[in-house]
């Protein structure tokens, strides 16, 4: 056996895992300790501030005396109260949406595959293709953001699975179905559409499910749902995917309590239409009363150019007056002008927007 090396075992680490990662938004209980403030505005991570639907946490704790079992592996109560919910189409479910677009690349993409991106844009899909030794390809939005299909094309084209964001985190663009539609009658491959905000705009991709089998929807039961903390993403898929996503899934990844409070939650729609018109009020409050510019948003951000100042300037500014909000400097594509606020609570946004008009 050898013996221990310390630090010596990097030339083992995959070249991809040595640097770089995941960047999380900042947490409260660092300011907490750091400010010593109490009340602190929670718009860095784009969650619902409402708790979850007493519906939820019913049939999450009526779950959780059964954890002794493992899950069902099918998880067919929560595929079953997808289908009430949204009619028939092919599900798969994952640890959160995060959870479903890795097993989607495990399943779909080899070493030296292409995946496309349309940046800005969410940085997981990168870092998971990565993961995959994909030959991950960015594509530039245009300057107001939106998506230059022709350039998106060009690369998509030959691309195992394309990634695209609607609305797009951080931007809060919205690519239109028609567009959607463009580019996947254009794509040989994959195109994975994430509908992580989807609750928080007017598009509704889902009737391109009957008319392509390239695509993919993602959704996450995280932010309309207030499910953040139990990690629940599920995808509307082709049906041609269903047994090999089993395959290439980690066995009973979701666990008993998630599905669940996902299936209670499901059944509470009034839930989410609160959700959604606090977003649609607070949303055009922050765009009209903000003296920075704010991009127009179909999500429960907003993205503010703070120019001349800096993202990360702005952001530690605002965290030492209890307002978390994210800068926006770790998006590749975007300048450092930026910070991303998510939509919270009515006092939450008052702060917000008293704090950044003081500026
Ligand atoms: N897609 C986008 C665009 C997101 O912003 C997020 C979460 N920040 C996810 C996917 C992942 O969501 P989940 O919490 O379901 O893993």
């Amino acid at each position: 056996m050898a013996e221990k090396r310390g630090c010596g075992f990097d030339s083992l680490v995959r070249d991809c895992y040595r640097s770089g990662g995941y960047v999380f938004a900042p947490s409260p209980a660092t300011l907490q300790d750091r400010h010593a403030i109490t009340r602190i505005a929670r718009l860095a991570s784009n969650e619902n501030p409402d708790p979850p639907s007493p519906r939820a946490i019913e049939m999450a704790v009526a779950a959780l005396s059964q954890a002794n079992r493992y899950p069902d592996e099918h998880v067919t109560g929560l595929v079953r109260a997808l289908r009430e919910y949204h009619g028939p189409y092919n599900f798969v479910v994952g640890v959160g949406m995060d959870g479903v677009i890795e097993t989607i690349l495990r399943t779909l993409v080899a070493a030296g595959d292409r995946v496309v991106v349309s940046t800005p844009t969410f940085s997981f899909y990168r870092l998971a293709a990565i993961g995959q030794g994909a030959e991950v390809r960015e594509v530039l939005r245009r300057k107001d953001f939106s998506v230059d299909i022709t350039r998106f094309l060009k690369e998509a084209q030959a691309a195992k699975v394309a990634f695209l964001c609607s609305p797009n985190n951080p931007t809060g663009t919205v690519t239109s179905c028609s567009e959607v539609e463009e580019i996947l009658g254009a794509m040989e491959g994959v195109l994975f559409l994430d509908n992580a905000y989807v609750e928080f705009c007017y598009e509704d991709y889902r009737p391109l499910m009957k008319k392509y089998d390239n695509l993919i929807i993602g959704r996450t039961m995280s932010k309309a749902f207030s499910l953040a903390g139990l990690r629940v993403g599920y995808a509307f898929v082709p049906d041609w995917i269903v047994p090999c996503y089993s395959r290439a899934a980690t066995p009973f990844s979701l666990n008993s309590v998630s599905a669940a409070a996902a299936i209670g939650a499901l059944q509470d729609p009034a839930h989410v239409a609160r959700a959604r018109d606090r977003v649609f009020g607070l949303r055009k409050m922050v765009t009209e009363r903000c003296r920075f510019p704010v991009t127009p948003s179909g999500a429960n951000f907003v993205l503010v150019d703070v120019s001349p100042r800096t993202g990360r300037e702005v952001s530690e500014e605002l965290a030492t007056k209890g307002v978390l909000v994210r800068s926006c400097e770790s998006f590749p594509g975007l300048g450092d002008q930026y910070i991303r606020v998510s939509i919270g609570e009515e006092w939450e946004m008052e702060l917000f927007i008293s704090e950044i008009n003081r500026l």
